[in-house]
């Protein structure tokens, strides 16, 4: 047996174990793992208020977990010696500041980052606001303050990015912009985790997903086996009790009018928990998948709501 070094912890970009978040009476994050590498864009998929925003919140260090860790390149965010030579974050470009020009907000971001002075206008560049950098953020259109935003977390040159919605309030062009920017910068052995509503647009950017609904991982794996998992379609005698099996192994399903339930779940497994509570199975189908989306309205409907769960697609964002 050759004897090998022990695994870096800095070569895994994004660490999450374990993450647990309460407010009042209700787990916004409900225990959750998953490491994003390098050389990978993973997206962070999942209704509102599902947990996206709150575990974003925690690895950037604006947040504290009740439980678990959420490690960027092996550290919590608040030991990172520099954090935004490590971690480019944006969570909200509505918080950028109006009363300054782009010029100046990425000046400042570039002093606060310890990078050379030059770095601002090579950014302004490179998010495409060489024409706007002299005008103040406030006359700015929501997209041109996403692309700034997207200017600050690169500012740095970290190795890691955190973006909340990043593809919100851009043109189609604007989208097209920002896949081939992080396709570029996960090319070259960054880390990227964005978080989205807009399912066609994580479908063309992102290579592995994360599925969360009501702050648990309800999948979880490369695209394209996330895409194809359809699931199986389950016939059963008594489907209240299978919904309230799944409900209790947290497993998303989707109850259908004609009574039959589509679960994330392989028929064997679907063999095993009706074993487990002595339920009747009457059909057992895989489930058609329409693609990612009709993926990720059965893996995230809501027990609680009606058959159609109100969600956004990009059509009508
Ligand atoms: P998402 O980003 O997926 O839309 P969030 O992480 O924002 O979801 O929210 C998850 C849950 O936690 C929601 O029920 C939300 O109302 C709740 N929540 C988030 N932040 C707070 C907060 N600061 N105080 C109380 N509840 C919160």
């Amino acid at each position: 047996m050759t004897s090998s070094a022990p695994p870096d912890p800095r070569d895994v970009g994004i660490r999450v174990r374990g993450l647990r978040k309460q407010y009042g009476d209700r787990a916004a994050v409900d225990g959750i793992d998953f490491d994003c590498e390098p050389g990978t864009i993973t997206g962070f998929l999942g209704p509102n208020g599902a947990g996206k925003s709150t575990t974003l919140r925690i690895l950037t260090g604006l947040a504290d977990a009740d439980a678990g860790r959420a490690l960027i390149r092996g550290r919590r965010y608040r030991d990172l010696p520099a954090p935004s030579r490590e971690v480019g974050v944006m969570l909200d470009a509505r918080s950028l500041h109006g009363g300054r020009t782009g010029i100046e907000t990425l000046s400042l971001a570039a002093t606060i980052a310890g990078m050379p002075a030059s770095r601002a206008a090579e950014v302004l560049d490179l998010v495409g606001l060489e024409g706007a950098g002299r005008k103040r953020v406030a006359s700015y259109s929501y997209g041109m303050r996403q692309r700034l935003g997207i200017g600050v977390a690169l500012i740095g040159e970290p190795q890691v990015l955190i973006l909340d919605e990043p593809a919100n309030g851009l043109d189609p062009e604007g989208i097209r912009w920002m896949r081939l920017l992080l396709q570029d910068f996960a090319a070259r052995g960054g880390t990227v985790l964005l978080s989205s509503h807009q399912l066609h647009e994580v479908q063309a950017t992102v290579d592995h997903l994360l599925v969360i609904a009501r702050g648990r991982l309800v999948r979880q794996g490369l695209l394209e086996e996330v895409v194809s998992a359809g699931g199986t379609r389950v016939g059963v005698t008594e489907p209240e009790r299978l919904v309230a099996a799944l409900d209790a192994i947290g497993a998303g399903h989707t109850q259908r009018s004609d009574g039959l339930v589509d679960v994330p779940l392989e028929p064997v497994q679907v063999g095993r928990l009706a074993l487990e509570h002595r339920l009747i199975l009457t059909s057992l189908g895989a489930v058609e998948t329409g693609g990612l989306e009709d993926t990720f309205f059965s893996l995230t409907a809501d027990p609680a709501a009606p058959a159609t769960p109100a969600l956004v697609t990009a059509q009508e964002a």
